[in-house]
């Protein structure tokens, strides 16, 4: 059983990163507008991820913990209209049971908040605490009673970039949520959360990418595209910088991809690409988010109509803008 546990766990575990990554997701889920991720050493040796959200009331705090409990997904056919980020129920029963785990919750409901503590899946004790409406987890010694998984863990310092590029992506993603990172006691990110992507964009990749982007706001059949787009002009020598987000999950799309590139034809020089932060609004029956535990790769139940959107959406963006 407690075998079986470890390797379920590490199926949505794999490191820091993947742990911000849910947390960060379920604050989100959660309906927070200000969202703060603490990392000290890399995120190995500390996380912590506050919310605003609803909180978890105090008969629910254990069930959380369990796996596949989520308040998220009630039958069969939620499943075909996944809208949360979250639906596995599998996050916290699986960062509980390879770390140390503190829950600090309150609903606006309850007069008291509560304190719970799980550490390599044994459950504390619930009681008392002090603490305003919302969440706050607090995670340390990432894989400490799976040693073997520690060693596949890279320098504090690696760990941490993929921490922070988890934050600034669910930042990008989500630009109507104030997202503050902090490594190591300093501030690293910031966004304002006032639903601008610009100002996210400005925030999480500069101000010289926010003053060539081209503002993008496309619907065709029910599907919007939202977001911006690079200038031709400030093409890149990588891909490195297409981001996508499907109903603001971050996603890696070769569709998607191919689809923008199509629409810079003749426009760059070879081995430049565009970069790109872009969101697509699409009904959850038209993207199968369940391929993978960590989400990030999806199926399209129609892929011409995602690269349709993409594609038109793109290039009539950059002729609007005469480029
Ligand atoms: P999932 O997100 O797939 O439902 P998780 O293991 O990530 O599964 O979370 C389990 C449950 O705990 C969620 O369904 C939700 O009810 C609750 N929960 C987790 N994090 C938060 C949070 N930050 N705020 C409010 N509720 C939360
Ligand atoms: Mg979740």
């Amino acid at each position: 059983k407690q075998v079986a546990e470890l390797i379920a766990a590490g199926e949505v575990v794999e490191r820091p990163a993947s742990i911000v990554k849910e947390l960060v997701e379920n604050a989100v889920d959660a309906g927070a507008t200000k969202v703060t991720v603490e990392i000290q050493g890399g995120g190995i040796r500390y996380i912590r991820v506050t919310d605003n959200g609803t909180g978890i009331a105090r008969e629910d705090v254990e069930n959380a913990f369990l796996r596949h409990a989520t308040s998220k997904v009630k039958n069969e056919e939620d499943l075909t209209r996944i809208m949360t980020m979250g639906f596995r129920g599998e996050a916290l029963a699986s960062i509980a049971a390879m770390c140390r785990v503190e829950l600090l919750t309150r609903t606006a409901e309850e007069i008291a908040g509560t304190r719970y503590a799980i550490s390599g899946g044994e459950p504390g004790e619930l009681s008392d605490a002090g603490c305003p409406t919302g969440t706050t987890i607090t995670v340390r010694d990432v894989f400490f009673n799976t040693p073997a998984r520690m060693k596949f863990l890279k320098k504090d310092v690696s760990e941490g970039n993929s921490v922070a590029a988890a934050v600034e992506k669910a930042a990008l993603g989500n630009p109507g949520v104030a997202f503050k990172f902090l490594r190591d006691g300093g501030v690293r990110l910031q966004t304002p959360g006032d639903g601008q992507v610009l100002s996210a964009v400005r925030c999480v990749l500069g101000r010289e990418f926010s003053e060539n982007a081209v503002p993008v706001r496309y619907e065709a059949n029910g599907l919007t595209l939202d977001g911006v787009i690079s200038r031709p002009s400030f093409a890149r020598g990588s891909r490195g910088l297409q981001n996508f987000f499907i109903n603001t999950r971050f996603v890696r799309s070769k569709t998607c991809m191919a689809a923008l590139e199509e629409s810079y034809r003749n426009t760059l020089m070879v081995g430049r690409y565009p970069s790109c932060v872009l969101n697509l609004t699409v009904p959850p029956q038209a993207v199968d988010v369940n391929v993978h535990p960590a989400k990030i790769e999806v199926r399209f139940a129609n892929e011409k109509s995602i690269f349709d959107l993409v594609y038109y959406g793109c290039k009539t963006a950059l002729g609007a803008n005469r480029l």
